[in-house]
């Protein structure tokens, strides 16, 4: 066994071990630094060659973003929108909000350990409390790094017509990270699936529908969050739309010998 498939090992067992410690079920893969880096925007660009500082050059020529998801459990994603006496059940859509903040953490500690082991930068989950903050969602990319992005090229998933990554047996129950390293490990390949003929998210929110229409449905998207007032800068309704869409197919088993290559799922 080569250096890099022996390192892909240690590292999905350090995953499992993660996940394990939290209670979550979660998904692995690995792409290259280099093909996440010429996919981002410039502004995020900038932002990842801050995160990799003098290791840059270093990470551009060979190294590698590991990006990883946890689960949400079964039946929290469905909290989201539910209605009760003509309007919004905001005690039950805390319930998701609150598994937002969890999975949140889960996945910083998650980062760490696996920056630590493997030696790499974590890179922290992507969290909230900025839609209040900003005038505009064009002030809020500067300062992220697009997790969907190394989702997207490590195969986690495809991106969804509600700009989510969806994963073939999760959907898009999912909140995403990563860590950035030198260390060799296997890629696991971007999927090929789409959404198809699916417009279940679209049919939910009337931004996401009319997006062609609006210079930036995700300008929308930040005020709603924002004036909803829940627990987190969360809403949502757009993953529970997908999490119930028919365009969901379950994930065939993968024949032992390319099992490396495919993006590894923890179990419980
Ligand atoms: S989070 Fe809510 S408002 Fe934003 S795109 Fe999804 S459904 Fe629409
Ligand atoms: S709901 Fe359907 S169209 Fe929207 S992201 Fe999910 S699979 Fe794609």
């Amino acid at each position: 066994m080569g250096e890099a498939e022996s390192n892909t090992l240690r590292l999905r067992e350090l995953f499992q071990m993660a996940s394990s410690e939290v209670s979550l079920r979660g998904i692995l893969g690995v792409t290259r630094f280099r093909g996440v880096y010429d996919s981002l925007m410039d502004v995020q660009k900038e932002r990842m060659r801050e995160i990799a500082g003098s290791l840059f050059d270093e990470f551009l020529e060979s190294g590698n973003v590991i990006s990883f998801a946890f689960v949400y459990p079964e039946g929290v994603i469905d909290n989201i929108g539910l209605m009760r006496d003509g309007v919004f059940d905001k005690e039950a859509w805390n319930i998701y909000a609150g598994w937002y903040t969890y999975l949140n953490n889960s996945l910083d500690k998650a980062s760490s350990l696996i920056a630590e082991e493997i030696s790499g930068i974590a890179i922290s989950a992507t969290t909230t409390g900025l839609a209040s903050k900003l005038t505009h969602v064009s002030q809020y990319f500067p300062g992220v790094v697009s997790h969907r992005v190394h989702a997207e090229n490590s195969g986690i998933g495809w991106r969804g017509k509600n700009s989510l990554i969806v994963n073939p047996r999760y959907s898009c129950m999912i909140r995403l990270s990563g860590v950035i390293t030198d260390t060799p490990l296997v890629h696991t390949p971007s999927i090929k699936e789409g959404c198809g003929e699916c417009t279940s998210c679209e049919d939910a929110c009337t931004f996401l529908k009319h997006r062609g229409r609006l210079d930036d449905y995700r300008e929308q998207c930040r005020v709603y969050l924002d004036n909803l007032g829940l627990d987190d800068e969360v809403c949502g309704k757009c993953i529970k739309a997908c999490v119930h869409s028919p365009r969901l197919v379950s994930t065939p088993g993968i024949p032992e010998d390319q099992q490396l290559k495919s993006v590894y799922y923890t179990s419980l």
